[in-house]
């Protein structure tokens, strides 16, 4: 359905909306007219997540300059819950825009893109499977650390010039393995990926990794490189404040 709340179309993916959803919109536009702050309460269950993202989404197309949503969730489950909602929304209103003759091509660059832990974003073995957060951190740290890439680096060097059958040299295809001392993912993503433009669309965690492991990128580093460019980013509460 289509809304008009003071005065801005908005572009709802449900046949019904509820009153408390109608007013909750209304000050979320209060607040971003004002460019001021605001702390919106909802009765758990009355759909606050599909209400603010279609909000956004539809006050976007009238104020460009509001152009970047972040969205801080408590857990990796609900972010991709978050990202499957807006998915639909984005879906929505690009077909009703389209239906109206008004779908551009700059509407349908939007990128929004969700960004969590190495551990849950990696397709290195030795990190994937890390027991803690601060191991897998501390792993992926081990291999892409800038003075553990320049030793490995000079290491190469001088391995190139000495005799073949005692050079240490280590194939690049060999890299993405879990005995290597760099990671191979983060190499390709610093060789091709760093300057490249991604694909626009709504990224969740499993078509980052989907994406990533066909480019042979690193996810994690990808999903930080998008969120450059990203509409909206959706992470955890802690990435905010950390
Ligand atoms: S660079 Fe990426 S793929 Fe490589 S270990 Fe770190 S998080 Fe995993």
């Amino acid at each position: 359905m289509r809304v008009f709340v003071d005065g801005v179309p908005v572009y709802f993916p449900y046949a019904y909306m509820y009153p408390e959803q109608y007013v909750y919109m209304c000050e979320l536009k209060r607040a971003l007219d004002a460019r001021g702050h605001c702390v919106l309460e909802m009765p758990t269950g009355t759909g606050k997540t599909v209400t603010l993202l279609s909000f956004i989404c539809s006050y976007q197309l009238i104020r460009p300059e509001v152009s970047k949503l972040i969205y801080c969730t408590r857990t990796v489950g609900e972010m991709d819950k978050v990202l499957q909602e807006l998915k639909r929304v984005l879906q929505y209103r690009n077909e009703q825009l389209q239906a109206e003759n008004a779908l551009t091509e700059n509407i349908q660059k939007m990128m929004a893109v969700g960004l969590t832990t190495r551990r849950n974003l990696c397709l290195h073995p030795a990190v994937k499977n890390a027991e803690s957060r601060e191991e897998a951190d501390a792993t992926c740290r081990s291999m892409t650390a800038s003075w553990v890439r320049a030793h490995y680096s000079k290491e190469q060097e001088q391995a190139a010039h000495t005799p073949v059958e005692s050079s240490n040299a280590v194939d690049i295809e060999d890299l993405g393995n879990s005995s290597s001392k760099l990671c191979g993912f983060y190499e390709n993503f610093e060789k091709d990926g760093r300057d490249a433009i991604l694909p626009s669309g709504v990224y969740t965690l499993d078509s980052m990794i989907e994406f990533s492991k066909e480019k042979g990128w690193c996810p994690y580093y990808t999903a930080r490189h998008a969120i450059n460019i990203a509409n909206i980013i959706v992470y955890n509460y802690q990435y905010l404040i950390d």
